[in-house]
């Protein structure tokens, strides 16, 4: 039995789980991570998680157990060949860290243990192609639709990175003229429609300019203000929060339609957080697209919902070690 230690870290938890070749999660581990710890601290964490999975399920405790390595998920752009991280706003202090070799001197070669690094977005998508929405088709994409918005091309089966090794930036791609500042230096970046900090600062402008709305009333009653409550009130019919998911759901369109347009790919996987709020923004997502691309009008292409939620990134991570990712090297 072939099994991989998938782990996914994030800017709040790290995750890892031991998952096997059928994609059973066999077990998981997760800790908050304290990126202001420091990273080397973090990556203590990480490496003692992964061994005492690979203690308890690996071959000195089952003699049928192959561990096919590991394969980590970090937020940011990843240099491929040198496995270090280039940049990450949610790992502050990792800028030009060669996580992997890290990795590796501290946990895999003593043992032997291969260990393979990949952006967590596009780790998502590759989770979602093997065992979620995606497990019909060979090529789709991945939008996340969190605090940023993030994505993950995967084209026949692999991930598509680009020749910088920056593919799948889909929160970048730019929805309006008129948008506002994006934290990448551009404007009208669908990050700055779609995102849940997008969503959150819409909010927040409208219960200034009005304070009879459900959602004024809510957070005049001390809700705190997320794109969650906004989801709630837009449910109980609030026409301020109505409109918010209504224009997300705009943006959303727009920015698929440039990709259906470009890639004509069989399948559009929306996940993160934001993305549960589906019954608010469809409606308005798919009259734009229907408008705005006519390879959509024609039929076939589907946008649907993540099937893994927020557990496509780890077992992403998992299937990039068992998928042969590491025999390359
Ligand atoms: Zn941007």
């Amino acid at each position: 039995m072939r099994f991989a230690i998938g782990v996914d870290l994030g800017g709040t938890s790290l995750r890892v789980a031991a998952v096997d070749e059928s994609g059973r999660v066999m077990e998981r581990l997760s800790s908050p991570v304290k990126t202001l710890a420091g990273r080397d601290q973090v990556i203590d964490q990480l490496c003692e998680l992964a061994q005492v999975l690979i203690a308890k399920h690996g071959a000195s405790n089952n003699p049928e157990a192959t561990l096919a390595g590991i394969g980590v998920g970090v937020p940011g752009i990843i240099q491929l060949e040198t496995g270090q991280l280039r940049r990450s706003p949610n790992l502050p202090g990792w800028e030009d860290f060669r996580v992997r070799d890290e990795i590796e001197r501290r946990l895999g070669a003593p043992n032997g243990i291969k260990i393979a690094l990949d952006n967590d977005a596009n780790l998502a998508a590759l989770g979602e192609k093997w065992l979620g929405a995606g497990r019909d088709v060979d090529s789709m994409c991945l939008i996340t639709l969190g605090t940023g918005v993030g994505g993950g091309l995967i084209f026949n089966g692999r991930i598509w990175h680009g020749f910088l090794g920056m593919a799948g930036e889909l929160g970048h791609v730019m929805v309006s003229e008129s948008g506002s500042q994006c934290g990448c230096g551009s404007t009208g970046c669908l990050e700055t429609k779609a995102s849940a900090t997008a969503i959150v600062l819409k909010a927040r402008a409208a219960i200034q300019s009005s304070s009879d709305s459900l959602l004024s009333k809510a957070v005049a009653s001390g809700e705190p203000l997320t794109a969650a409550l906004v989801f709630r009130c837009a449910q109980e019919g609030d026409d301020v929060a109505r409109r918010i998911y209504a224009s997300v759901g705009k943006y959303l369109g727009i920015g698929l339609a440039g990709l259906v347009n470009a890639l004509n790919l069989p399948l559009y996987v929306l996940g993160g957080g934001v993305a549960e709020a589906w019954d608010a923004y469809a409606p308005a997502m798919f009259k734009q697209l229907q408008r705005s691309s006519y390879i959509y009008a024609e039929g076939g292409t589907r946008v649907v919902q993540s099937q893994l939620r927020g557990e496509a990134g780890l077992l992403g991570a998992a299937y990039l070690a068992l998928d042969g990712a590491l025999k390359a090297k």
